[in-house]
């Protein structure tokens, strides 16, 4: 199983109960991003696009703990920027597990062999590795070359030394099925655990604007993936259903709150993928943000998202209102040929906003305010720049 599962049967029995006592809205993962620098500049990247003060901004581990303890999600994803960065992340990681949560590490690899005696195995804890497709596809997406050879000997090392591995695969337009199927044939063969795999999302902010798949090609594409994987015995982390929606076989609205995302500037509006605006607590993300303002349908930027931030939960909770359905769908894997489900009506949808310019100045205003004063000045300087050379070596 992709899942273990204890994790299946925990997270399961989380989601059934809050259906019992009627909630209607409640997180399934908490996104955690404890910092937005990252050692690679993907063309895909919408996440770090940010002058070097926010770049320099990290969530203390209390900050990431306190996070979690109001968000209260069974499952935590720590994301970034590159989080192996981060000096502290193997004390988030391990107050995290404390917790009895699940938590996923993703990584692009680069520091995993550097940093791995840090870390410890156990149930509650996976690396999740940022694999783009085989070597040409990867390298081609995050635009360096042999990083998929380093990432393919962090799995290695990962697996040898006992840990859990997921992979983290962002389909383009333009990737070929075939290939697309032999390299998660490949990944399968490397021992990993489970994939993880979505389109991506057409970030505002991302250098490469012209890759970014619209729902018709996504879902041919997973499709023709599918078909060709009929009988490969793939592992994936993600539910049938989810996966049977990007083979264009469910009619799914977006329920953006089930991935709620802590970051440097604070609670996202309203997911992990568009930055409309934060909140200072989860509670406040959870009652201010105008839900029905976003997903497709809805407004412009959301029109091609098909990504798990936003369906997964769709798919949960589909799962626990027509479980027969689920139990079909994990039997006889998604549907590939056939009608697709009809597309959500585009015609009413809002136009984009666009808020990066005000967030970053708002970010950069609150970094000035809160600086230390003259006579700590040379002691921060003195620190940052010790920080700075600790990356440049790590990053060499
Ligand atoms: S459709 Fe949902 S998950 Fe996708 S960008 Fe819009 S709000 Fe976010």
């Amino acid at each position: 199983m992709a899942v273990p599962l204890m994790q299946a049967v925990r997270v399961g029995s989380y989601v059934v109960k809050q259906h019992l006592q009627g909630r209607k809205k409640y997180p399934l993962v908490l996104m955690l991003e404890p910092l937005l620098r990252c050692n690679l500049a993907c063309s895909g990247c919408g996440k770090i696009d940010y002058p070097a003060e926010i770049l320099n901004q990290r969530l203390s581990v209390q900050e990431c703990l306190d996070a979690d303890a109001e968000c209260g999600a069974p499952v935590v994803a720590v994301a970034g920027g590159e989080p192996l960065l981060h000096k502290d992340m193997p004390k988030i990681i391990q107050g995290l597990i404390a917790r009895k949560r699940y938590v996923y590490l993703c990584t692009n690899g680069l520091l995993l062999e550097k940093k791995i005696d840090d870390y410890k195995p156990s149930p509650f804890f996976s690396w999740d590795i940022h694999l783009d497709g085989d070597q040409l596809m990867h390298d081609a997406s995050v635009c360096q070359d042999g990083v998929y050879d380093r990432a393919v000997t962090a799995i290695k090392l990962a697996k040898s030394k006992g840990f859990r591995v997921s992979i983290n695969c962002t389909l383009f337009d333009g990737a070929d099925p075939h290939r697309v199927a032999s390299f998660f044939d490949e990944v399968m063969a490397l021992g990993v655990d489970g994939i993880m795999t979505a389109p991506g999302y057409a970030y505002e902010r991302a250098p490469d604007q012209e890759h970014f798949l619209n729902r018709q090609k996504t879902k041919q594409l997973f499709r023709d993936v599918f078909r060709l994987g009929k009988g490969h015995k793939w592992r994936f982390t993600q539910s049938p259903l989810f996966l049977n929606f990007l083979a264009g076989n469910e009619q799914y609205h977006c329920t953006p709150w089930g991935k709620p995302l802590k970051t440097v500037f604070g609670w996202q509006r309203p997911c992990y993928l568009l930055g409309e605006g934060y909140a200072s607590t989860y509670q406040e993300l959870m009652d201010d943000t105008q839900w029905d303002l976003y997903g497709t349908g809805n407004y412009a930027k959301c029109a091609d998202c098909m990504v798990h931030s936003g369906y997964e939960s769709t798919a949960v909770k589909d799962a626990i209102q027509r479980p027969w359905h689920i139990a079909q769908v994990a039997l006889m894997g998604p549907k590939t040929e056939g009608p697709m489900a009809p597309e959500i009506d585009l015609s009413k949808q809002r136009p984009a906003e666009y808020a990066y310019n005000e967030q970053v100045q708002g970010l950069m205003q609150k970094i000035k305010t809160e600086a230390p004063s003259a006579s700590k000045r040379t002691t921060t300087i003195r620190r940052v720049k010790t920080v700075k050379k600790e990356e440049a070596k790590e990053n060499s």
